[in-house]
């Protein structure tokens, strides 16, 4: 054992020449069609519905992981990092926009019915479609156990009633997957007793209301979303009734790794211009890159950028291959990139001096974007807690610890 996975052989990444494919094509889409535009989005706080139809019909990009039978390009695990990396490498808030169309499709690939499956996911693949994801309310946030929207049967319909906060893109969104509490929780079992429900635009009672206004990832927006007395029918029951939290969980354990992806992104584009720039710029007489201290700078971030690579990857490649190790690599690659990729986008605007804070160079609004990737889909401390967890999981059902001392332990 090369502790704590079991050979070498379980640290080694390997792509495919499709992947690197589509890498490049990816990224000469985004190049082309995408970046002369991606300070706007930040500017206006808006992405065009133009931008997002060309991102679908063009490059082909909401149904790369999904696969073929529900509409999509199908892909692998990695196939659907390297696009939320590139799209971050670009424009972060279209990174967004896919990682809350995964938070809404997972759910139902993993737990719905196949009629949900058949009618939500090949829009949403197809790019006709945006999904959100409605878990955050004012009391929880990371205690996602203690929401306290509600949802009571009467006869084969949901009525739910609550209030959520930072719902991304909810304002956009055709169909949200919603989470209520549908019974008290058990003794031992707090989390026992939430439901999910696809809830589709225009519902009646459903209310889309504040905006918030955030610094970064601007264009994808945080939304207040009101459910007062919204019906749904019991075939929009995602999975099983109490259930709802281990749904929510195991979609989490597969949609960090696309958060970790969007940090690599960033701190990609951040160490890209800062690299350049120290070859443009001269200062007593010199190119940038001639001072020792800059040089100690950019080899340094390139080390944490390499670092954080692979751990993205690793975790992608371990979830392609089917082991379990993948959930913790995750939340170890979630954490760690994300604040790699803020300590990397600050040393970029550093090598820029002045014109690193100046909005239209474009590398400060990394600073912004990045910092809510350190916060959201379980803020990084709560990564840390969950990546722990999972390795005693792990290292339990592989008996290299006791089930006695674990239990202990959680
Ligand atoms: C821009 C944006 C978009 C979002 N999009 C969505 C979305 O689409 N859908 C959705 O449902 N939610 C969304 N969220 C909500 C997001 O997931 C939560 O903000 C996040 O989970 C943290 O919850 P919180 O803000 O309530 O912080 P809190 O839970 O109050 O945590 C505050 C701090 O305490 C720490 N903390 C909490 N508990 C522990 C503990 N047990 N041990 C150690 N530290 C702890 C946290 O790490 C954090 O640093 C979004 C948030 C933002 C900012």
């Amino acid at each position: 054992m090369v502790f704590p996975l079991d050979s070498l052989q379980d640290y080694q990444l390997m792509f495919k020449q499709e992947h690197e494919m589509l890498r490049k094509s990816v990224r000469e889409f985004l190049e082309r069609e995408v970046a002369p535009h991606a300070l706007e989005f930040d500017d206006k706080d808006e992405v065009p519905r133009e931008v997002l139809r060309k991102l679908g019909e063009q490059g082909g990009l909401w149904g790369i992981g999904i696969e073929e039978n529900y509409g999509g390009q199908g892909g692998d695990t990695i196939s659907a990092v390297i696009v939320m990396e590139e799209l971050s490498r670009v424009a972060p808030p279209l990174a967004v926009i896919r990682g809350t169309n995964e938070l809404f499709s997972i759910p139902i690939l993993l737990f719905g019915s196949e009629e949900l499956r058949r009618k939500y996911i090949p829009p949403i693949a197809r790019g006709e479609a945006f999904g959100a994801h409605a878990m955050t309310e004012p009391c929880c946030g990371s205690d996602a156990a203690g929401i306290q929207t509600r949802a009571v049967k009467k006869g084969d319909r949901w009525v739910i009633n609550g209030r959520k906060i930072f719902i991304s893109n909810a304002d956009i969104a055709d169909y949200m997957v919603v989470f209520a509490r549908t019974s008290e929780p058990q003794p031992n079992r707090r989390w026992f007793g939430i439901t999910a429900f696809v809830v589709e635009k225009g519902a009646q009672g459903l209310k889309i209301g504040t905006k918030f206004e955030k610094r970064g990832l601007r264009g994808s927006h945080a939304m207040e979303v009101i459910f007062d007395d919204v019906e749904v029918p019991d075939e929009n029951r995602v999975g099983e009734v109490g259930m709802g939290f281990i749904i929510a969980m195991e979609t989490y354990d597969r949609t960090r790794v696309s958060v970790a992806a969007q940090g690599l992104g960033m701190a990609q584009a951040a160490f890209e211009r800062a690299f350049q720039y120290s070859f443009q710029r001269t200062a007593f007489g010199q190119y940038l890159a001639s001072f020792e201290a800059i040089q100690f700078t950019l080899t340094e971030m390139m080390a944490e950028l390499m670092t954080a690579r692979y751990l993205v990857y690793l975790a992608a490649y371990l979830a392609d291959q089917g082991k379990e190790e993948f959930k913790y690599v995750a939340s170890l690659a979630k954490f760690y990139t994300t604040e790699v990729a803020e300590k990397i986008v600050s040393k970029a605007i550093d090598i820029h001096g002045g014109v690193g804070v100046i909005h239209e160079t474009g590398i400060e609004r990394f600073l912004r974007d990045v910092k809510i990737t350190e916060i959201y889909e379980g803020a990084n401390n709560i990564q840390r807690v969950v990546a722990f967890r999972q390795l005693l999981r792990t290292l339990t059902k592989k008996g290299v610890i006791s089930q006695d001392i674990a239990k202990s332990i959680t």
